[in-house]
């Protein structure tokens, strides 16, 4: 078991907050871009230190995310916080180029029919499409990480077979990646299966820097960070509030949530730079902003040692 951190540096865990890109992406209300920059900026004083921020994709394929220029323009931009975006083809990598993101995220399906239904495309048209954008990321000096969706499962193709994967990470890496984000895109991962895939990767690329993301459709995301974290992952990505949801599965909970997350690394003895109650408000303002109740439950409950007044609880017994 590595749950206890073996040192100061074993102890520090990244949260990479995709609140606004993931998240927002699944609402169907244009969320105001003040409102976006405004969430953003509250989680940057809450200490989240990495972000993926938005994503320019078409504003006809994804409403959106149409202002993701204006939203890295107008967001705070503060040393130590890194500011990443989706691009998916050479189009949206100029004007990610343009906007100053701090990395740029590509993403590719393990599973063909995911590719096809989410992409438009084949996997192998998408690899194409990566080597352009690494190349402008290249010549603009910003770095480019590679995301595989579907690496734990496909909705349609079922179990996605490792080396479906590691044909995806290879291709990465034969560009210059190093920053691998395992995305979990319909809440299919399980502890053992991430245990395999995480295995299987690091033994053919050790110098890959790995990234866990994970939905909770299916309840089990904390559980699997715990398992990212006895293989010494050191870095996760979740949304607040919970905020987002699953295409395939009406009314499935989407991401990980930030707040539950970072209790959990807390309460582990990790470190995460995040004021845990300063999030909390951050949940609540975005619970408020989207009109709907979101998946948290510590922006419920509270953190374990928070201290209620004796008179304020109705006596159950008389
Ligand atoms: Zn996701």
């Amino acid at each position: 078991m590595r749950l206890t951190p073996a040192n100061a540096a074993d102890r520090k865990v990244l949260v990479t907050e995709v609140g606004t890109r993931d998240g927002f992406q699944a609402e169907p209300a244009f969320i105001p871009t003040p409102t976006k920059v405004e969430i953003l900026d509250a989680l940057i004083d809450a200490g989240v230190a990495s972000f993926e921020a938005t994503s320019f994709v078409s504003p006809r394929a994804v409403p959106q995310m149409a202002d993701a220029v204006q939203v890295m323009a107008q967001v705070e931009r503060r040393k130590g916080v890194r500011l990443q975006a989706l691009v998916p083809n050479a189009r949206g990598a100029e004007a990610a180029a343009a906007a100053r993101v701090d990395m740029m995220v590509c993403f590719v399906s393990a599973s063909e029919s995911h590719n096809q239904t989410n992409l438009n495309k084949p996997i192998g048209a998408s690899l194409e499409n990566v080597a352009e954008v690494a190349a402008i990321g290249r010549a603009a000096g910003i770095p480019l990480r590679g995301a595989v969706a579907t690496a734990f499962g496909c909705p349609f193709e079922g179990e996605v077979p490792i080396e479906s994967v590691l044909r995806i990470v290879e291709a990465y890496a034969g560009l210059g990646v190093r920053h691998i984000s395992l995305g979990d895109t319909t809440g299919m991962a399980t502890p053992r299966l991430v245990d395999a895939g995480v295995a299987a990767i690091r033994s053919r690329f050790p110098e890959l820097e790995i990234a866990l993301h994970f939905h909770n459709t299916r309840g089990i995301g904390l559980a699997n960070v715990l398992a990212g974290l006895e293989l010494g992952i050191r870095e996760f990505e979740s949304s607040i509030g919970g905020i987002g949801g699953c295409p395939f599965a009406p009314g499935a909970t989407g991401n990980i949530c930030t707040e539950d997350l970072v209790y959990l690394l807390h309460e582990c003895g990790f470190e995460t730079g995040i004021d845990l109650e300063r999030a909390i408000r951050v949940a609540r303002r975005v619970e408020e902003v989207v009109g709907h109740p979101l998946p948290g439950q510590v922006m419920r409950a509270g953190p374990r040692l928070r201290h209620h007044a004796v008179e304020s609880v109705r006596r159950a017994v008389g």
